[in-house]
C-alpha cells in the first residue's frame, strides 16, 4: 500500500506527488496531519487552522466522492508516522515538496523513519514552479535579482514546449491530471473522523475567505488596477497559493494568456522562494549582514500605535486595519506599512515580520521575508535604503479620494482622529537617513 502526505496542496486536482502516487498504482490512501508542534504556538482563535480544517473537511468529502477518503491525524508528525508504519503495510509515502526550514528538518526525520523498514519517500514539486536550481545564473549559482531572474525564468519556461488542448504549452505548466488515476484510491471510508476545531484547542470562528475563481476582466486589468486598494484591482488568490487549494499551474497558464504583469507578479512568489532555497538564512537575519548593524529605535508604545492602526497616517492606519480585521492587506499598502515601520518609526523589521505573520492568512516564510527584507532595504532585491516611502505621494497617488481609508479607519475626518501623525514625514525621513547611512558606514568599515 502506498500512502499520500497532503501538506501546502489541499487538492486532488493537478497535483503533482498525487498523479505519481496514483498513477504508480495504489492502493493510495491520502492523508492530512495536524501538526501539534505548529498549532499548540498559535492562539485559539486563528483564521488560517480554520481555513486549514474547512479545506481539509472539502477534500474528504472530493475523496469520497471517488470511493476513497482521507485519513486525518493531529499530532507530532514523527509519532504520527511511527503509529502509521505499525499499522500499515506500507511500500511507499509520497508526498510534495516543502521548502520552509521546519518543513526540511521535518521531512528528513519522516524519511529516515520510514527508511529504517525499507518504505520509500518520493518527494516532487508542486507548490511553484521552478526550484531554485532550475533557474540558474549563466555562471551558475541562484538569481538575486529579481529582473534577470524573471527573464530567465520565462526563457527556461518557454524552452519546453508540448501538445495541449490541440495547441502547445510550456511542460512546466502543464497540469498533472491526478484525477484520471483515482480508481487506484484506497476503497472506502476510513472510520477515524477528522478532529474537530475544538478537540485541537481552537474557536470555530468564520474567516471571510477570497474565492478561487478571479473573473478573467480582474486578471486581464491587473496592470490598472493592481496598485489602487480602494477597488478589487487585485486577484486574491494567496491564501490559496499557501495552502494549495488551487495549482500555480493553472493559474499561470491562465496568467500567460491574459495578463503578463500578473504572470510577473506569480513569479515573485517563485523567486521569493528561490531565496528560501538558496539562503535560508534570511529566516534569521538580513540578507546584507551590515544592516544588523542599524541602532533600531524599537518603540513598544510606536510598535503598538502601528499594529493596533493607530499611528495617525492614514493609509498606514487603514492598511493595519485591513490586516487586523480580514487576515489580508493590499500589496501596495504592505509596502507602504513595512516602509513607515522600518524607516519612519525606525524599528526592527523582524517585528513586523513577525506581526504579519501572526495575522496574514497568506501567511508564507519565502513571501513575507522578502517583502519585510525588500522594504527595510537588506535583502537580496531590495530597495535602497535611502529611497523612503513619502505616504503623502503615495495617499496622492493610490487612494486620492481616500476611499480606502475610509474603509477602513471609521473615524477618519472627526476630531477622534490624531491631528499629527507619530513620526512626520519630513523629520523621520531625514533620521533615517541619518542612523542608516552611519550604521552602514561604520558596518562597511
Ligand atoms: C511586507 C510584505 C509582506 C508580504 N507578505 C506576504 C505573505 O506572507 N504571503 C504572501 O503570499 N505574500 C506576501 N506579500 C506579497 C503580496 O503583498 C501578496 O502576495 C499579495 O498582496 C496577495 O494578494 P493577491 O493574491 O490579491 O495578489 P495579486 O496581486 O493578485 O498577485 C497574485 C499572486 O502573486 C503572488 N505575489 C504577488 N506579489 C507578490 C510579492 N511581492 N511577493 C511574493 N508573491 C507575490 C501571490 O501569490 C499573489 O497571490 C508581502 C508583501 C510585502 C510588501
Amino acid at each position: 500500500m502506498t500512502i499520500f502526505w497532503h501538506r501546502r496542496d489541499l487538492r486532488i486536482s493537478d497535483n503533482a506527488g498525487l498523479y505519481r502516487a496514483l498513477k504508480a498504482g495504489g492502493p493510495v490512501l491520502p492523508i492530512f496531519i495536524f501538526d501539534y508542534e505548529i498549532l499548540s504556538k498559535l492562539p485559539s482563535e486563528d483564521a488560517r487552522v480554520v481555513f486549514i480544517h474547512d479545506s481539509v473537511t472539502a477534500l474528504a468529502e472530493a475523496y469520497r466522492e471517488h470511493g476513497g477518503d482521507l485519513r486525518v491525524f493531529y499530532g507530532k508528525p514523527l509519532n504520527v508516522w511511527q503509529d502509521i508504519k505499525k499499522e500499515y503495510d506500507l511500500a511507499a509515502v509520497y508526498t510534495n515538496r516543502d521548502y520552509e526550514p521546519y518543513a526540511k528538518v521535518r521531512d528528513l526525520a519522516v524519511k529516515e523513519l520510514l527508511a529504517e523498514d525499507g518504505i520509500e519517500f518520493h518527494d516532487y514539486k508542486d507548490q511553484i514552479i521552478f526550484e531554485s536550481h532550475e533557474v540558474q545564473k549563466n555562471d551558475g549559482g541562484p538569481y538575486t535579482v529579481y529582473t534577470p531572474y524573471w527573464r530567465k525564468w520565462r526563457t527556461i519556461m518557454e524552452s519546453r514546449m508540448v501538445p495541449f488542448e490541440g495547441g502547445e504549452i510550456s511542460y512546466y505548466l502543464k497540469p498533472y491530471p491526478s484525477e484520471k488515476y483515482l480508481k487506484n484510491l484506497l476503497q472506502g471510508k476510513v472510520k477515524e473522523s477528522i478532529p474537530t476545531l475544538a478537540e485541537m484547542g481552537f474557536k470555530e470562528i468564520q474567516p471571510d475567505i477570497p474565492s478561487k475563481e478571479v473573473p478573467r476582466k480582474i486578471i486581464r486589468s491587473y496592470n490598472e488596477t493592481r496598485d489602487i486598494p480602494g477597488i478589487k484591482g487585485t486577484s486574491e488568490l494567496s491564501v490559496h497559493f499557501r495552502h494549495g487549494t488551487i495549482s500555480i499551474r493553472d493559474k499561470a497558464r491562465k496568467a500567460l494568456g491574459l495578463n503578463e504583469t500578473y504572470l510577473k507578479e506569480l513569479v515573485w512568489r517563485d523567486f521569493y522562494s528561490n531565496i528560501l532555497q538558496a539562503f535560508p538564512r534570511v529566516v534569521d537575519g538580513p540578507f546584507r549582514p551590515e544592516y544588523e548593524a542599524i541602532p533600531w529605535e524599537n518603540d513598544e508604545k510606536q510598535f503598538k500605535a502601528w499594529c493596533e492602526g493607530k499611528t495617525g497616517v492614514p493609509i498606514v492606519d487603514a492598511g493595519m486595519r485591513q490586516l487586523n480585521e480580514s487576515g489580508w492587506m493590499h500589496n501596495r499598502v504592505r509596502m507602504i506599512v513595512a516602509s513607515y515601520l522600518t524607516k519612519h518609526l525606525l524599528i526592527d523589521w523582524r517585528w513586523g515580520e513577525g506581526y504579519f505573520a501572526e495575522k496574514l492568512l497568506d501567511y508564507d516564510l519565502a513571501s513575507n521575508n522578502g517583502g519585510w527584507q525588500w522594504a527595510a532595504g537588506c535583502g537580496t532585491d531590495a530597495q535602497p535604503y535611502f529611497r523612503i516611502f513619502n505616504y503623502e505621494s503615495q495617499q496622492k497617488k493610490f487612494d486620492p479620494e481616500y476611499k480606502y481609508v475610509k474603509e477602513w479607519v471609521s473615524e477618519f475626518g472627526t476630531p477622534d482622529y490624531p491631528a499629527e501623525p507619530l513620526v512626520e514625514h519630513k523629520w523621520g525621513r531625514e533620521r533615517a537617513l541619518r542612523v542608516y547611512k552611519e550604521a552602514l558606514a561604520e558596518a562597511r568599515g
